[in-house]
């Protein structure tokens, strides 16, 4: 079996619903085994500006899939939330994006791991560290808790009541 991290986020809409049924459809795949989930970051959005926060979560699984059919899994789970591509960066209502896969070292053209934007991103290293803080970047052997400490931007619990308002 393989452990794998994966993070997902949604800023258009329900978004504390997405991630929700989002994990529960990870759950429902015969071939992965959720075994943890970080609390729910809200963080402001990077890129095109001119639209609403972010929610993101971060997830831990077992699977006995591999890479790529771990990915499409992911972007099939993407696209039945009617994810529409629109602006690079710009709003969303599902992403889920591969972030580590074992110590796996993947450069692939539709297949990236480790994910390679993930070091300078407080918002996908927050809850990473939450559910694994002892875990080290597979190349450079650097603590993630470290590298989040190096890393900018603002990132803050979410308060779960608010979507219910
Ligand atoms: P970013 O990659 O900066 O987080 P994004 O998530 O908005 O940006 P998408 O439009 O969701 O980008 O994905 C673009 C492509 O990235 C996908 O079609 C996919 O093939 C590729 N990709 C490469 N590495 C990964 C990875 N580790 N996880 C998910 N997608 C990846
Ligand atoms: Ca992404
Ligand atoms: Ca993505």
């Amino acid at each position: 079996m393989n452990i794998a991290y994966l993070s997902l986020g949604s800023n258009i809409g329900e978004r504390e619903r997405y991630l929700r049924q989002a994990i529960d459809a990870l759950q429902a795949h015969p071939e992965i085994d959720v075994l943890q989930q970080s609390s729910i970051y809200e963080t402001e959005p990077v890129g095109f500006v001119d639209q609403a926060n972010f929610l993101n979560i971060v997830v831990q699984i077992d699977t006995s899939l591999p890479p790529i059919d771990l990915l499409n899994e992911c972007q099939a789970i993407e696209k039945a939330f009617d994810r529409v591509r629109t602006v690079h960066w710009g709003p969303r209502t599902l992403d889920v994006d591969i972030l580590l896969y074992n110590d796996a070292t993947i450069q692939m053209e539709r297949l990236i791991v480790p994910h390679q934007e993930m070091n300078g991103r407080t918002f996908v290293l927050a809850p990473l560290v939450e559910i694994a803080p002892q875990l080290a970047h597979p190349e450079t052997k650097q603590l993630f808790r470290d590298i989040l400490k190096e890393a900018t931007g603002d990132v803050w619990l979410y308060d779960e009541k608010e979507e219910t308002e």
